[in-house]
């Protein structure tokens, strides 16, 4: 799918010839002198369009558009949260197979939000998984033009919301691939394709032997379980100088969590797949910044492996030593997230990063928690924690803090080892 960003009035929008025009009218639209923008503004006065967020009016064959179709499609305040509303709403109503050009025009003037809101919302909506159809229906959108009046202004945002789509579409890729399409080895095949596609991007990929070395041996417990190889893959990004210190982004990668001994019930298991999702954001990530290359250095660690029962499996009451030296007693073989990811810390110090972010499917108690609005954040950084929060607004992907008192930590104390790697259910997150 191609993004383009032109400079163009609404009337100018309103005579390039596509299948689907969708006009972006906000609160307080001021028309120009020309007939169409009269035409949008009488359709408002009427009360027959209206610009509360979602609300559309659908044309066809509109005597004053090239466009097959028009919908004018309410964006209420501007906000990226109602421009996301609103672009949704008109997607859902114009999808087809006859939809492979789209104009996007901003009957206003742009903003950034509101433009980032409206190319993320595009991708969105037309995403089709395709990779395991025999006969797959490809998304017939190709063309997406987006028309603002004040180009010069958004561009940067647009350049940059581009990449975020790329990168976007690649997290879903492999997020929804089933677990015999994404495992370990797989996930590791796709960041080498990342660091051979794009020159700022180098790949290493640690197998079995070199984390045993390591003395990951809270990761490998998790592993051993599985016939699949565990990956530990570690990408980087060099796009400013050495002496900056990096970003480390860790994503968790359970190819498939059956839960291991402590096994899983059968309904809904096989959404274990998505237990790599974070795993796919640090992916995504780095498909943005091969597109963008941004003056920034940042690694990405994945610990890739399955978690499955078997006469090899790691057993419930099992003690193993982390990375760090930490001995865990692992009472329930289904938390195997903090198992992997607690390996990975220690690694990341080798980077001296100015910040690690842990990116993971990590319990069910944390949607049980916030439910499938929000994201749980935990940092004990209040900087990094408000900047993350912000990012999360910005890109309508939201978080919320949640506590790091020491006092949770009490239900982690254990007679037999340094720690075990659950509590109880209350504040399970
Ligand atoms: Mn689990
Ligand atoms: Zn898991």
């Amino acid at each position: 799918m191609n993004f383009e960003l032109k400079p163009l009035s609404l009337v100018e929008a309103a005579s390039e010839k596509c299948d689907v025009l969708l006009v972006l009218v906000a609160d307080g639209y001021k028309p120009a002198k020309d007939g169409f923008s009269a035409f949008v503004a009488r359709a408002i006065k009427d009360g027959d369009a209206l610009t509360k967020p979602g609300k559309l009016l659908a044309l066809y064959k509109h005597a004053m558009a090239q466009a097959t179709r028009v919908v004018l499609v309410g964006v209420g305040d501007g906000s990226a949260k109602s421009v996301r509303t609103g672009v949704m709403a008109a997607m859902a109503s114009v999808k087809s197979d006859t939809l492979k050009k789209l104009v996007v025009a901003f009957a206003s003037a742009a903003t950034a939000p509101s433009v980032r809101a409206g190319v993320s919302a595009v991708a969105d909506a037309s995403y089709i998984f395709t990779t395991t159809k025999s006969k797959p229906e490809a998304r017939a959108l190709h063309d997406v033009l987006l028309a603002v009046s004040n180009a010069g202004e958004v561009q940067a945002t647009f350049d940059r919301a581009v990449a975020v789509v790329a990168g976007v579409e690649l997290a879903k890729e492999w997020a929804n691939r089933p677990a015999n399409y994404a495992t370990p080895a797989l996930l590791a095949k796709a960041a080498q394709g990342l660091a051979t596609k794009h020159s700022k991007v180098s790949c290493e990929i640690l197998g079995p032997k070199e984390v045993a070395k390591l003395g990951m041996g809270a990761f490998m417990a998790v592993a051993q379980g599985s016939e699949e190889p565990l990956r530990f893959i570690v990408l980087q990004y060099h796009g400013a100088a050495k002496s900056q210190a990096p970003t480390v982004l860790v994503g968790k990668g359970i190819t498939f969590d059956s839960g291991g001994i402590s096994i899983k019930p059968a309904a809904e298991m096989d959404e274990m797949k998505y237990d790599m999702s974070g795993a796919a954001s640090v992916l995504g990530v780095f498909k943005a910044l091969g597109e963008l290359k941004p003056t920034i250095n940042v690694v990405g660690l994945i610990p890739a492996t399955e978690n499955m029962p078997d006469g090899l499996a790691v057993k419930p009451g099992d003690v193993v030593t982390s990375m760090s030296g930490q001995t865990i007693e692992i009472l329930n073989t289904d938390a195997e997230g903090r198992l992997v990811l607690c390996d990975a810390l220690p690694y990341a110090e080798r980077f001296k990063p100015q910040a690690v972010v842990d990116i993971a499917t990590l319990t069910g108690a944390c949607v049980v928690a916030l439910g499938a609005v929000r994201s749980g954040l935990f940092s004990p950084d209040e900087a990094l924690s408000k900047a993350l929060s912000a990012a999360g607004d910005a890109a309508q992907d939201l978080c919320w803090p949640m506590p790091l008192d020491e006092e949770y930590g009490e239900g982690l104390k254990t007679s037999f080892a340094d720690m075990a790697n659950v509590a109880g259910r209350s504040g399970g997150a």
